[in-house]
């Protein structure tokens, strides 16, 4: 039975999808051309020691197995047909999309735990604009806008600090 899995969370849901083995995901390494392009190298399961490219073709908006530095070209591309090399890079690049993704959301989730008491209530005022239907700039700019309400004890603190000396004495 062929099983689709639409969203991919795991390197299982990965095996499944693309229909590799974990090692053969784990034969797959991203390379950079150095000017902004990528490729992959593939470590043949069969040959020892011989590795094949994976190319993006923008032309034929597909995937190509190559020959990697002057090596031998896969069996099953010489043939025509599809080989798991481009299965595995495909499938590598969705995981490396994943492992990145979940960076970022462990950074924000990080910048939400380091929220000041403050920063939370305005961001809850920021939402519950939103919630009412303002858009997210305006909502942001009224938020921060609102004078800071300044305390009691605030004020009597700076009142202390830059009263004069003498007045300070006295008390
Ligand atoms: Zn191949």
């Amino acid at each position: 039975m062929t099983q689709t899995i639409h969203r991919i969370n795991s390197v299982e849901d990965a095996m499944i999808s693309y229909h590799l083995t974990r090692e053969q995901i784990e034969a797959a390494t991203l390379n950079s051309n150095g000017n902004g392009s990528y490729f992959f190298t593939v470590k043949s399961a069969s040959t020892p020691g011989v590795v094949y490219k994976v190319i993006y073709n923008p032309a034929m908006k597909a995937l190509q197995c190559v020959s990697f530095d002057g090596g031998p070209v896969c069996k099953a591309s010489e043939e025509g047909y599809n080989c798991w090399h481009k299965r595995a890079s495909m499938a590598r690049s969705v995981l490396i999309q994943l492992e990145r993704r979940q960076q970022r959301e462990s950074e924000i989730a990080q910048a939400l735990a380091e929220r000041t008491p403050e920063e939370i209530e305005e961001q809850a005022h920021i939402e519950a604009l939103i919630a009412q239907g303002t858009d997210r700039e305006t909502a942001t700019r009224v938020v921060y806008a609102k004078p800071k309400r300044i305390s009691e004890k605030a004020i009597k603190r700076d009142q202390e600090r830059f009263a004069p000396r003498e007045f300070r004495l006295l008390k």
